[in-house]
């Protein structure tokens, strides 16, 4: 500690400073103070800062107010130490700074784990009741202000628990069903292995029904295994029909052979007879009996053949009969397999396929407010394809169009035919660009996997347009917009995408 005066050691801090030559900002002003006086540099103690703050300590218990005492005299004092030690104290007391946040998150925290419970309990299913019990009790405490939280934890502990044992379960329970549907579809593929159509029904159900599981692949099962019920049904009712009818054939036939062996017995034992006694006549008057019974029999067998003549005839117009009406059957079944909604030749959807899956996607969209594309490709010179190479070559093309668009595209995606060669694609959840970008991506695809006739390779190329649905526009509306951008395609050379 120096012997100067205030007013020396002023005036040689200032000396100090220009020997220095440092700037005289306050920190150096002070440092440089301490030096000459020769006392050491503490900083000031803050405690006007450290007295708001402290006031803003709660007050939970008698003993805060204590220590709170304390802490004011530290302060006052400027004893670091002493502040320290209060503060130690306090904390140590229990319910201090957590408890304001804690009172905050009982409202703001405890009613979306409410909500999150409620919203979990569909889910898990209704086969445990102790989780409808623990769930409404535990919702009872969430929603009942200044419940103890460790009661609460225990409670959130316990539900989770059983959830995650539902979770499990229901995890166990998808898998075994979908394991179950697969053998239906097996099984119903075993009895139907003749038709081409359902073999190809039955393996695309296979793979619609395979994990991962999405509500749009379960939708496509569904529709599929409506069209398989249906032509199962259609089928068996034929065949039942057939069977019936020859049934009845058979034993006509049988009917009519009997009375025939019957009859032709009668004379044959008739004829032997007159024979027999013919070679026993002895005069013209034994043998005129015996020839005029001949002349009955003969008479007999004539009536008998003709009879028998009539009934064929009538057999053979039933034969025709049934044979018209089998062919009517067909012609009927033709008609109204119109109701199946995939295309029999690619395996896209039909129109009526179409409208429905449009129908869902609207519905959706207008649900969910997200963009919803629709496309409309047309194959280019398709007809020259059918006429160098033949209509079956130019089958197998649209089915080679249809196998790349559907493992190009997204799960979610659906493909319709729409005509001859013209497809339809529906792209939920896509803005007209997305929309765009998706049906360039596919004609590169066409170009990597091209279609093989015989040894040849073949690209094939299409024209596009793509629409995004605008606020309340009709399918039909959307896909004539595509419809007019395809065109425009066409126009400016084939082989592009044009956005509508
Ligand atoms: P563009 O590039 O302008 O579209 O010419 P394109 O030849 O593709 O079109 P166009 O409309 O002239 O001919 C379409 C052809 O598609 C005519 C029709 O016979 C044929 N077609 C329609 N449906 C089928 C089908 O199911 N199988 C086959 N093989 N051909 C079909
Ligand atoms: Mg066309
Ligand atoms: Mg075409």
């Amino acid at each position: 500690m120096s012997d100067k005066s205030p007013s020396e050691i002023t005036r040689d801090t200032l000396m100090l400073l220009g020997t220095r030559k440092l700037v005289p900002n306050p920190a150096n002003f002070r440092a440089a103070y301490c030096e000459v006086a020769g006392v050491p540099d503490d900083p000031p103690f803050p405690d006007e800062a450290l007295r708001k703050m402290t006031q803003a300590l709660p007050v939970r218990m008698p003993l805060h107010q204590k220590l709170k005492a304390q802490i004011d005299g530290a302060i006052r004092r400027g004893n670091w130490s002493e502040l320290q030690a209060a503060l130690i104290s306090y904390v140590e007391a229990g319910g201090t700074v957590a408890a304001p946040v804690e009172a905050r998150g009982s409202t703001e925290l405890l009613e979306p784990i409410a909500r999150l419970v409620e919203n979990t309990l569909p889910a898990l299913g209704t086969d445990d009741a102790r989780i409808a019990e623990q769930a409404t009790r535990l919702l009872e405490a969430l929603r009942t202000p200044g419940s103890a939280i460790v009661a609460l934890k225990t409670m959130l502990g316990n539900f989770n628990l059983r959830v995650s044992f539902a979770a499990e379960d229901q995890a166990e329970i998808r898998a075994t069903l979908l394991k179950l549907l697969h053998l239906i579809i097996e099984n119903i593929g075993a009895l139907s292995s003749d038709d081409h159509w359902l073999k190809r029904q039955i393996d695309a159900l296979m793979e619609s029904a395979t994990p991962p599981l999405s509500l749009r692949r379960l939708d496509d099962a569904e529709r599929r295994i409506k069209d398989v019920m249906y032509k199962q049904t259609e089928a068996k009712g034929r065949a039942l029909e057939a069977q019936e009818e020859m049934k009845r054939m058979v034993a006509m036939f049988i009917e009519r052979l009997t009375l025939m062996t019957e009859a032709t017995g009668m004379h044959h034992r008739r004829m032997e007879e007159n024979a027999r006694l013919i070679e026993q006549a002895k005069s013209f008057e034994d043998i005129a009996p015996v020839l005029k019974d001949l002349v009955a029999a003969t008479r007999d067998i004539a009536q008998s053949v003709g009879r028998a003549h009539q009934e064929m005839r009538e057999m053979r117009d039933k034969v025709q009969a049934t044979e018209a009406e089998i062919t009517r059957l067909h012609q009927e079944l033709d008609s109204v397999s119109t109701q199946v909604r995939h295309d029999a030749l690619t395996g896209a959807l039909n129109r009526k396929g179409l409208d429905e899956a449009m129908v869902c996607e609207l519905a959706d969209v207008r649900r969910k407010e997200t963009p919803l594309c629709v496309s409309l490709l047309d194959i280019d010179n398709f007809k020259k394809l059918n006429d160098t190479r033949g209509h079956a070559t130019g089958d197998a093309a649209l089915a080679h169009l249809s196998t790349v668009t559907r493992d190009s595209m997204r799960p979610q995606d659906t493909l319709a035919r729409y005509g001859g060669e013209e497809f339809v694609v529906i792209m939920p959840d896509t803005e007209l660009d997305q929309g765009v970008e998706a049906m360039t991506r596919l004609q590169r695809e066409l170009t990597k996997r091209f279609f093989l006739a015989g040894d040849d390779k073949i690209v094939i190329t299409f024209s596009a347009g793509v629409a995004q649905f605008a606020p309340e526009e009709s399918a039909d509306d959307a896909i004539k917009r595509a419809d007019q951008a395809m065109y425009l395609a066409k126009r400016a050379g084939k082989n592009r995408v044009v956005a509508a």
